[in-house]
């Protein structure tokens, strides 16, 4: 009975697609030569080298974003392509970059701390040396407990950690067949969530600012659950050109948190010497995504857009290499591969590298409000049905596996046929589902078409996401070739469609996901 049941599952589903898929053209002859191209002749190493190591971290609006958007937008002008260039979106807020960072244990011996600064951070008033005082809890009456103490002391401040994580589980995974099967929504962020959240972040902050009320020199984070040196170190709404910079907080290893902690538990003074020196650029507060294109050729349909992008902009503390380098460097590639084999698309292909995404997905939000529509109003711009299609990358280094429909079924038997070419490379899901809390999210939420796709999880989450550790080492360039390969096909297949790909319902006026959270 269950195999005939599998047998008739398997028809169930897959015949209908098929008849329809089968319908749905595959350039082969195009694929086999992007294949050739993006596996055989592959820039992704030196894209890639120049995009992390040379940039350095790409905070935005900080002057590493800037060598890597300049670097990218004079090396799309060498590949060839149109319009190259650098797109201001709007107000984002101030630039900033680290100058130095030092932190030792002074007392009870001498030794230097695993440690990293939060984004945005102030300075301390040059080298510091002080008694720490423990927090064990983030609470005014914590707070006011210690009020004494804390008074240009360096204050622990624990998020409740109390051991590192075991290290039994493999840091790096990648799909296995029953888990793509299984794959299921995956949303960091909704609406719903961020409306939830928003009160305890107020609450949170407002208790910072007490602490910071009571005179701390400094602030000694744990934040993250990190080991092994790994420390995970984002940044709050500083940039903001209305909000002051913030005392200087830095996030330790959790490790070097831990021993001081139980130091200071077990009764022994504990001092510190410290030295912060950052720099806040409140020269052009503008925020500036990097663009560029290879024009379409069919006099009826060059005036649409099959689009690609990834956020460039990356956090602090390592190059940025996995969130986002892995996408941008690979979005890159696509554009020199379609370019280097001379294409003549029927659409125009334009490429759109974001930054602010970290901080809300602020470049790709502004860029559709600014070319395509408002989500807040559903106000269109003509523009607005020229966008055949979005693809986003940005969920690590891993190998494409699949890709999200965001909920539009009438994707599925399209991108099974686009698919099917490369089962061999491990590409064969599917997931009528939603991902979220990239930058396509700015697209879907318009009603844009707007795709993210199914990435092995590697060690994204576990070492290299938002931490000190997110470096070209951790990249793994395979992997990038075969997800250039793969997208440059799905662009390519979308410019020359004659049809644009079908849409989900028109969305009604809303809130912007991310409204409020930074
Ligand atoms: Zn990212």
């Amino acid at each position: 009975m269950r195999r005939i049941f599998c047998y008739a599952l398997f028809f169930a589903i897959l015949l209908p697609d098929l008849a329809i898929s089968q319908s749905e053209p595959v350039d082969t002859a195009m694929v086999a030569k992007i294949r050739d191209e993006g596996l055989n002749r592959s820039q992704i190493a030196m894209i890639a080298h120049q995009i992390t190591d040379v940039a350095g971290p790409r905070l935005t609006n900080s002057p590493g974003y800037k060598r890597a958007a300049n670097w990218a937008v004079s090396q799309m002008k060498q590949w060839g392509l149109s319009n190259a260039a650098l797109e201001a979106w709007g107000d984002f807020g101030k630039g900033w970059e680290l100058q130095k960072s030092y932190i030792a244990l002074k007392e009870p011996y001498y030794q230097p701390m695993i440690a990293y600064p939060k984004a945005w951070t102030g300075s301390t008033n040059g080298l510091i040396t002080a008694p720490v005082v423990f927090l064990e809890k983030m609470d005014s009456a914590t707070i006011t407990k210690h009020a004494a103490e804390i008074k240009g002391a360096i204050v622990l401040v624990s998020d409740g950690t109390k051991k590192i994580k075991s290290a039994f589980n493999a840091y790096a995974s990648r799909y296995s067949d029953s888990q793509l099967v299984k794959m299921n929504d995956m949303y960091w962020f909704t609406r719903k969530m961020v409306d939830f959240y928003l009160p305890m972040i107020e609450r949170q902050k407002k208790i910072k600012e007490f602490l910071v009320a009571q005179g701390p020199a400094a602030l000694l984070l744990e934040e993250g659950g990190g080991r092994d040196g790994t420390i995970f170190v984002d940044g709050g709404p500083e940039y903001k050109k209305d909000v002051a910079p913030g005392k200087t907080s830095v996030v330790l290893s959790t490790e070097d948190f831990l021993r001081i902690q139980r130091l200071i538990e077990g009764g022994t003074k504990v001092q510190i010497e410290m030295e912060v020196k950052t720099n806040f650029d409140n020269g052009d507060l503008h925020g500036h995504n990097v663009v560029g294109e290879i024009p379409g050729t069919d006099p009826a349909l060059k005036s649409e857009l099959v689009m690609l992008g990834a956020h460039l902009d990356s956090w602090h503390s390592g190059t940025g290499a996995t969130d986002n380098g892995a996408g941008s460097i690979v979005m890159l590639e696509v554009m020199r591969i379609l370019k280097t084999l001379g294409i003549q698309p029927r659409r125009t292909i334009r490429i759109t590298l974001w930054d602010g995404e970290e901080q809300g997905l602020y470049g790709s939000y502004n860029y559709v409000k600014n070319h395509f529509a408002d989500v807040t109003t559903m106000q269109t711009k003509p523009d607005y049905d020229k966008v055949s299609a979005y693809y986003n990358l940005d969920n690590g280094s891993g190998k494409i596996r699949g890709i999200f429909t965001q909920d539009n079924e009438q994707v599925i038997p399209i991108f099974k046929a686009w698919l099917a070419p490369f089962a061999d490379l491990g590409a064969n899901t599917i997931a009528n589902k939603n991902t979220g809390s990239t930058d396509h999210q700015a697209f879907d939420e318009v009603g844009i078409p707007g795709f993210q796709f199914i990435q092995d999880p590697l060690e994204y989450e576990t070492r290299t996401h938002h931490s000190n550790m997110d470096t070209y080492d951790h990249l793994q360039i395979d992997d990038l070739k075969q997800a250039a390969v793969i997208i440059a096909t799905f662009v390519y297949q979308t410019a020359m469609r004659d049809a644009k790909i079908p849409r989900k319902p028109k969305p009604n006026a809303g809130k912007w996901i991310f409204d409020g959270l930074d």
